[in-house]
């Protein structure tokens, strides 16, 4: 249920009503808008009811929440978004954010060049994966704590805050150590113990779409993390499983503009491992820029042609500055503004 208070309401009406609902074992998630504050509150929705709370003082009215996703939906912000803030950078509502940096953490020459190279060209903030998710065992898994380490040097240097993949919850500590954000990837969307983990950590996230996840799916994924008490949850479109094999993944374009009905979190696109090649990574970005995502999550490297992984898809990091300014652009086209060190 959701229950609107008025634009009167004081702050202690707004806790009488917490304690209220949270006398019947369910849990009260308040959310301050702009105008008014609603409280969803998550629980029988029986025992909800025979609160009534449309009674009670400073409570404009008592609405069901339709969809089975709760937190994450649209109608518990009425018109309000999500704005996340990560060490003074916004990502959701008119911010628009460049998250570039290799697929992996290889050695520090590698990471130091990506991450100088991705600040100096107008990134927002720095991605490298530590611990890697790879299709086989015998691939490179990623340099673990040494990577971590790296990128805490990265962010040292260049300030740009870290985004950095969370796949085993064993590795909790260290990654939050290090992470501003904490990507949850596409394999493991639907990994409930690790989304209840991570919203636990209370930093930041970004949750990948599975590869053959329904946007319903996504979303409710998402409310494992928000359930937890964490409201700063970015939704990451990358590319889903169809029939055509002409390219690695097929990115769900219509997934952003749906995803921004359904819901009031904010999207980012990943056009990377959507594409599997350098060349649909530009088009597929401006695309996903002009139709109102909220970010781009990219693959830089200073040299693709090396990279451990990924290498194909991985933009070369002398071209990034000029890919930056492109993107800034469709992004303007959707009215929304690159937040980085300077804006
Ligand atoms: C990644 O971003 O490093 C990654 C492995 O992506 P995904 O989980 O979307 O495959
Ligand atoms: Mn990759």
């Amino acid at each position: 249920m959701m229950i609107v208070m008025k634009p009167t309401a004081t702050e202690e009406q707004v806790q009488a009503v917490i304690a209220r609902i949270e006398s019947c074992g369910a849990r009260a998630h308040p959310s301050r808008g702009e105008e008014v504050t609603v409280i969803g509150a998550i629980g029988d929705r029986e025992h909800v009811a025979r609160l009534g709370l449309e009674g009670h003082d400073g409570v404009e009215q008592v609405v069901p929440i339709l969809k089975p996703f709760k937190l994450s939906s649209a109608q518990l912000k009425v018109g309000d978004r999500t704005v996340i803030e990560v060490d003074g950078r916004r990502i959701g509502g008119e911010h628009f954010s460049l998250i570039a940096g290799p697929c992996t953490v290889e050695s520090r020459d590698q990471t130091l060049t990506a991450a100088r190279m991705v600040a100096a060209g107008g990134a927002s903030l720095f991605r490298g994966g530590a611990y890697k998710p790879r299709s086989s065992p015998y691939s490179f898994q990623g340099l673990g704590q040494e990577g971590l380490r790296l990128l805490a040097e990265a962010k040292a240097e260049t300030g740009l805050p870290i985004v950095t993949e969370l796949m085993d919850a064993r590795d909790l500590e260290p990654v939050v150590e290090v992470a501003d954000v904490i990507q949850l990837g596409a394999r493991n969307m639907q990994n409930y113990a690790l989304l209840a983990e991570v919203g636990r950590a209370g930093l930041p996230v970004l949750l990948k779409r599975g590869l053959s996840a329904t946007l319903e799916e996504l979303l409710m994924a998402a409310e494992y993390i928000l359930k937890e008490g964490n409201p700063n949850v970015m939704l990451c479109e990358r590319g889903i499983r169809t029939f055509e094999t002409a390219y690695r993944f097929t990115l769900d374009l219509t997934a952003i503009p749906v995803l921004k009905e359904l819901s009031h979190l904010p999207v980012i696109v990943d056009p990377s491992h959507a594409a599997g090649r350098r060349t649909l990574v530009e088009p597929l970005s401006l695309a996903a820029a002009a139709a109102g995502a909220d970010g781009i999550i990219v693959e830089v490297h200073p040299e693709p042609d090396e990279a451990i992984c990924d290498g194909p898809q991985q933009l070369r990091a002398d071209g990034f500055a000029e890919y930056a300014e492109k993107v800034e652009r469709a992004a303007a086209v959707a009215g929304k503004v690159l937040s980085n060190e300077t804006a």
